[in-house]
């Protein structure tokens, strides 16, 4: 297997998980990324220094960040910036605000982003950031006195050999942009290259605000191709209607699939004969959710989910099959857009259903993969057409489709773990090269 093919492993007992049974909340998102990654280190036979040095975050940061609210009264956020790994490369990871933000839940993310980059074979590590806050009940300004006194707080980790934030849940361009200039501010010059996802008059790539969504539609269709299904007329469900979840019903709409339900905040939304999606977005655009759109009938989220379809794309927000409704779940193919929607107790029971899940870090990486492009473009100073992006990142999700197929035939394991097994046995190969320095 060329991607094992540098086997520096010591000769050592076999792995020893002294916390294993710590890790007993199914809804905890670091234990439901941790399940994943022991099965996958006991398959790859991982060395116990190794799997005790990847079952931790190199480096956790928690910041206060006091704030002058438009009312003249200090407000005090509290943020996290997790680095998980930074064997591969600089840390790549976005940074979301809202009330849910945990560390635990940043942990996680941060591994994820490490195993995603390794997964389509990126140059990156993983990281996470995250500040407790309602962005829906701030003014801009004081989201923006919000994001510069968070990005002041982890100003010494950033940079772009180091730390490479990039947009998430609740974040967008705009706040890309002022994190890029408080850490210009800082550096005495303009450096484009320290977050991805920004406005691309000053340094973002074209095509990057819609490329998880792109990334999902070019591995469902590989994922279609894979199982002899038609892409014309194929059903889909889609739920989370923000950046990644509205551009993958758009783009697979665009490839002559059916949406037949699309959901967000506000509940579901379901039409049999499929969703005008530019309606959709032209009401999103208006009203800022989906609620009060006419072209189809109301559901709830849970409805959505269990809807007889061909494809559902959970692109909202983590935990949403989990072992109690996945016996319900009655899609043929999952197409994980958000980043663990699919707990570590519904694996199996989806496994037995026979559904073909294509986990979170291949299906959503279509959005660090152009990140990796734009740091590209910012570090050369020469900035590539869209087709160019939009062709690039085809080859990469289509080359990391079929490398993480391959080793589930292999192995006769499913395409998570398979994804994990990729991904771990590339980050422990470097950790075995550079050496351990303990
Ligand atoms: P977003 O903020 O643009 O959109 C989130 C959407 O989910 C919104 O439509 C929101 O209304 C909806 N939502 C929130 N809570 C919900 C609930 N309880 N039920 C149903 N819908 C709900 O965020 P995004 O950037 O699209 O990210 C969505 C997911 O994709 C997250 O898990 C994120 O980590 C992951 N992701 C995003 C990117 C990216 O490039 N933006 C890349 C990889 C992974």
């Amino acid at each position: 297997m060329s991607f094992m093919a540098t086997d520096l492993r010591l000769p050592t007992e076999r792995i020893v998980r002294p916390d294993k049974d710590r890790f007993l909340n199914e809804e905890n998102p670091f234990e439901a990324m941790m399940s994943r990654f022991d099965r996958a280190a006991e398959l790859l036979d991982l060395e116990p220094g190794l799997y005790k040095v990847l079952r931790h975050a190199e480096k956790e940061i928690i910041v206060s960040c006091p704030v002058m609210m438009d009312s003249g009264e200090v407000e005090v956020f509290t943020g996290y910036r997790v680095l998980y790994n930074t064997s591969r490369g600089p840390a790549k990871g976005g940074i979301r605000f809202d009330m849910a933000v945990t560390l635990d839940e940043v942990k996680a993310l941060a591994a994820w982003m490490t195993w995603k980059c390794a997964v389509v074979n990126l140059p990156f590590g993983g990281a996470k950031g995250g500040v407790i806050c309602d962005p829906f009940k701030l003014s801009v300004g004081e989201l923006e006195r919000l994001t510069r006194r968070y990005t002041a707080g982890i100003v010494a980790t950033l940079g772009p050999d180091s730390d490479v934030p990039a947009p998430d849940v609740n974040t967008n361009e705009r706040v890309m942009a002022w994190v890029m200039d408080t850490y210009s501010m800082r550096m005495g010059h303009t450096v484009t290259a320290v977050v991805t996802g920004k406005p691309v008059e000053m340094g973002g790539s074209l095509g990057r605000r819609e490329a998880t969504g792109r990334g999902c539609m070019i591995v469902t269709k590989e994922a279609l191709k894979h199982l002899g299904l038609p892409v014309q007329g194929t059903t889909v469900a889609v739920q989370g209607f923000g950046n990644v979840g509205s551009v993958a019903a758009q783009l697979l709409s665009a490839e002559g699939c059916r949406i037949i339900a699309i959901s967000d905040k506000s509940g579901g939304y379901h039409n049999p004969k499929g969703i005008d999606i530019a309606a959709a977005l032209a009401h999103v655009k208006k009203a800022k959710h989906l609620e009060g759109f006419a072209g189809a009938t109301p559901i709830t989220n849970e409805d959505l989910l269990t809807m007889e379809v061909d494809v559902l794309v959970p692109a909202a927000l983590e935990n949403v099959i989990t072992s109690k409704n996945a016996g319900k779940i009655r899609a043929r193919v999952i197409c994980e857009g958000a980043n663990g929607p699919t707990t570590a107790g519904a694996d199996n029971i989806l496994d037995e259903k026979g559904v073909f899940v294509i986990p979170d870090i291949l299906a959503n990486a279509g959005g660090v993969t152009v990140s990796y492009f734009e740091w590209v473009q910012d570090r050369g100073g020469y900035f590539w057409a869209e087709d160019v992006v939009n062709q690039r990142l085809n080859e990469i999700m289509c080359r990391s489709f079929a490398d993480v197929l391959q080793l589930s035939r292999q192995h006769k394991v499913n395409m998570r773990t398979a994804a994990y097994m990729l991904s771990i046995s590339r980050v422990a190969t470097v950790h075995r090269l550079r050496g351990i320095y303990a």
